[in-house]
Formats: structure tokens, C-alpha cells, sequence
């Protein structure tokens, strides 16, 4: 399937992975709205939440609470939107989480910076 997360879940495309498991892969996104933006994916092809199981759901989430205080400890965010796209608004089919943190006073590090400072 000609799918980039799919791609990047195989390692065919290389992604700034912070976190994985069994289940999900988590990595930045390469036009970060604001540094530390980050996405969740499932490491099975799911197109969105249409199809996605609860199950699955429910881990991700779980992941996203752990992200959370990642965020929070390394990059001092000040707050986070968590967003899932569907349909119109989706541009990737597949189903991916958003985090998109928030700074009273923009850091400015690029998305290699954030990537060492969480890895660390
Ligand atoms: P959506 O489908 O919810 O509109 O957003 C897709 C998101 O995936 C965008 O924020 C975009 O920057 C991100 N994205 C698209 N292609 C890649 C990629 O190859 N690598 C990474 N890390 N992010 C990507
Ligand atoms: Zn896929």
C-alpha cells in the first residue's frame, strides 16, 4: 500500500521516532506547528477513526498521556492540543493523533533539537 505512514512505520522513510511499541509508533512532525509536535500512529494500517478499534484507541491514548508529561518535563510546554483529523480535513489516511504543544514564549529549537533534548 502506498501509504508514508506505513512507509515511515517500516523505516522506509526515517522519522524522529520518540517513542514505540507493539502497537503504536510515535515520532515528530516535519512541519511542526510549534517545536515538540508531535504524532501517534497506529502501527496497523487504520485510515481513521472510521475504522480504528477501541482497543487500539485506547492505548493511544494512554501513549498520549505518557507524551504528555514527556513534553512537559523535557520542553516546558506550557499547554497541548490533541487533534485527529477526518476526512475533509485529513490530509495522511492514516489514522494519526496530533499533539501540538503550546509556549507562553516560543523556544525557536527546529525539530533535530527537540529530537535530541527528548531523547536524552
Ligand atoms: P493531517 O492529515 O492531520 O492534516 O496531518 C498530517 C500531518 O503529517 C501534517 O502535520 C504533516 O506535517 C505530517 N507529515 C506528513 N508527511 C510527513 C512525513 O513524511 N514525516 C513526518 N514526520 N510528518 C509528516
Ligand atoms: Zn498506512
Amino acid at each position: 500500500m502506498d501509504c508514508i505512514f506505513c512507509k515511515i512505520i517500516n523505516n522506509e522513510i526515517p522519522s524522529y521516532t520518540i517513542y514505540e511499541d507493539d502497537v503504536v509508533k510515535v515520532f515528530l512532525d516535519i512541519e511542526p506547528m510549534a517545536p515538540g509536535h508531535t504524532l501517534i500512529i497506529p502501527k496497523k494500517h487504520y485510515k481513521n477513526l472510521e475504522d480504528i478499534d477501541m482497543e487500539t484507541l485506547t492505548h493511544i491514548n494512554k501513549v498520549a498521556k505518557d507524551m504528555y508529561k514527556l513534553l512537559k518535563e523535557k520542553l516546558n510546554i506550557d499547554g497541548i492540543s490533541i487533534v485527529q483529523n477526518n476526512g475533509c480535513v485529513q490530509d495522511v489516511l492514516h489514522y494519526h493523533m496530533h499533539l501540538k504543544p503550546y509556549y507562553n514564549e516560543n523556544n525557536g529549537i527546529n525539530v533535530e533539537e527537540v529530537f535530541n533534548i527528548l531523547k536524552n
